[in-house]
């Protein structure tokens, strides 16, 4: 069977194992107050850039695009939960963007650019979404995961399947160390 023309991207960060399983333990505390639908764990991520539906020929010039990044390892430490009333989310974030991952998602947003490929309008806020549809905010606004030590970032194809999404890695792309 040949693979169809056009293919849904986003670039994403995905946690290691300590700090998915307490995100996915915060997800189900959450459901327990505000209903909803709990991401599955495997499934947790930071969405840095979505790309959208395009066509699979693309997928070379897009991936030159993350490797002419050049950023820095860092750490995002999912401290707070919070609730987004417009789109019904419970997400898990950090008390602030690292200056290392703002530099990373502004160089691939450039680069994308230049490829003609436009981001959202919006300030780039890291979360990891936790449930949908939930109907109220989580009680508790803290969160305790382990330190989150990103080193690298990802090419994700978003797949339709079964009358549900899979994600797979595309292609992976390291940061420095720090000097
Ligand atoms: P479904 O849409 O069926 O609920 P999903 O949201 O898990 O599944 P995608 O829609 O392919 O799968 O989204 C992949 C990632 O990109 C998710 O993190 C999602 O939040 C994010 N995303 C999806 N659409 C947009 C968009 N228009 N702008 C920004 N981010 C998006
Ligand atoms: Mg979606």
């Amino acid at each position: 069977m040949s693979e169809a023309p056009r293919t849904r991207l986003f670039f994403a960060l995905w946690p290691p194992v300590g700090v998915r399983d307490a995100l996915a333990a915060a997800a189900v505390k959450a459901q327990a107050q505000c209903a909803g639908r709990t991401t599955p764990a495997a499934k947790l991520h930071v969405t840095l850039f979505f790309v959208g539906e395009i066509e699979r020929a693309r997928l070379g010039a897009l991936q030159t695009c993350a490797a002419a990044v050049r950023a820095e390892r860092f750490a995002l430490d999912m401290e707070v939960l919070g609730y987004w009333r417009h789109n019904r989310i419970v997400w898990a974030g950090a008390r602030q963007c690292p200056p290392a991952l703002d530099s990373l998602v502004s160089q691939l947003t450039a680069n994308l650019a230049l490829e003609g490929i436009a981001g959202e309008d919006r300030r780039f806020v890291p979360h990891v979404t936790l449930v949908r549809s939930a109907r109220c905010a989580p009680k508790d606004t803290s969160l305790d995961a382990p330190p989150w030590e990103v080193p690298a970032f990802t090419l994700v194809e978003s797949v339709r399947a079964g009358g549900g999404v899979r994600y797979d890695v595309l292609a992976r792309w390291p940061l420095t160390p720090p000097l």
